[in-house]
């Protein structure tokens, strides 16, 4: 049973590959702390508008630690990661993710979950408009990147069987 909604850890979210403002993806806050200890640090004020941000309760918290412990994958998870795997509890989400704790800890709880650049997540992402300047893509069309300020083009993006990105 699925929700529909999906749930992106914070390596998905500076994998780039994804566009973060989209309506069926939600994130705790704190993935905001750890992508502003990164060189991105300077985007947080808009990311922190981009994203429909919820905070896990203090139940599912307990719980995904449990788990974790029992499973030997606490000591790999960090605040966020655990974040992340209670808010796909709590709303049903896919996790989407590649890291392997936090697969194997979702996997214990029986939340889906699909890596960052699977197939799945193709199926799901639909680039339309891309900064020229930084590349950070966005699901409306805005004539400046507010990141950069470099102008956006429109794309239509695609993939072929092997994985690789084309253009078309
Ligand atoms: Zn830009």
């Amino acid at each position: 049973m699925s929700s529909g909604l999906y749930v992106l850890d914070t390596s998905a979210i500076l994998s780039g590959r994804i566009n973060t403002n989209q309506e069926n993806f939600i994130f705790p806050s704190s993935v905001l702390d750890e992508i502003s200890l990164g060189k991105t640090a300077r985007n947080i004020e808009w990311l922190r508008e981009d994203l429909d941000i919820r905070e896990p309760k203090g139940k599912s918290l307990e719980d995904v630690s449990r788990v974790a412990r029992e499973s030997g994958d606490f000591n790999k998870l960090s605040k966020t990661d655990l974040d992340v795997i209670a808010l796909a509890m709590e709303y049903e989400a896919t996790i989407i993710t590649d890291d392997f704790a936090i697969e194997n800890v979702a996997s214990k709880l029986g939340i889906p979950y699909v890596g960052a650049d699977l197939k799945e997540i193709r199926r799901i992402i639909k680039w339309n408009f891309r900064c020229t300047g930084c590349g950070r893509r966005f699901s409306k069309f805005i004539k400046d990147c507010p990141v950069c300020g470099h102008s956006i083009r429109r794309t239509v993006k695609s993939y072929n069987e092997s994985g690789n990105e084309s253009r078309r």
